[in-house]
């Protein structure tokens, strides 16, 4: 855990939030600035800075876990979604703990990825 870690806040409870999804290791909260409706967060709760600093065995529970929130937003209708991960600063990433956002798709909506 990281004293001044935003995230690590959010997982200690310190900062309030929704907590959408919740597995052993990870949870799935709202994005404070949604690039799109259901923008949400998918963090662990211990303090890994990126991907490269994950221990692989919390792999599979990262990806059950991206598979839940999917899941619940197909079924909340909406019809697709991408999920985008940062890393270093030089690939956009401000806060620094892992995180994967996921963006729930529909058609005809306004968000631009990779196009
Ligand atoms: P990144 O550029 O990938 O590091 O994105 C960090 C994301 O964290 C941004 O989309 C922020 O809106 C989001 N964020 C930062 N602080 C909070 C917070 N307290 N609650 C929810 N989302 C946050
Ligand atoms: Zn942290």
């Amino acid at each position: 855990m990281e004293d001044n870690c935003v995230f690590c806040k959010i997982a200690r409870g310190e900062i309030k939030v929704e907590i959408l999804e919740e597995t052993d290791n990870f949870i799935c909260f709202l994005d404070a600035n949604p690039k799109i409706s259901g923008h949400c967060l998918i963090i662990p709760k211990k303090h890994f800075i990126n991907l490269v600093d994950l221990p692989s065995d919390l792999g599979s529970e990262l990806l059950f876990m991206i598979k839940k929130v999917a899941e619940s937003k197909l079924r909340q209708g909406f019809e697709g979604f991408n999920i985008v991960s940062n890393n270093f600063s030089v690939a956009g990433q401000v806060v620094n703990h892992l995180h994967v956002h996921f963006l729930p798709r529909k058609k005809g909506d306004s968000l631009k990825i990779l196009e």
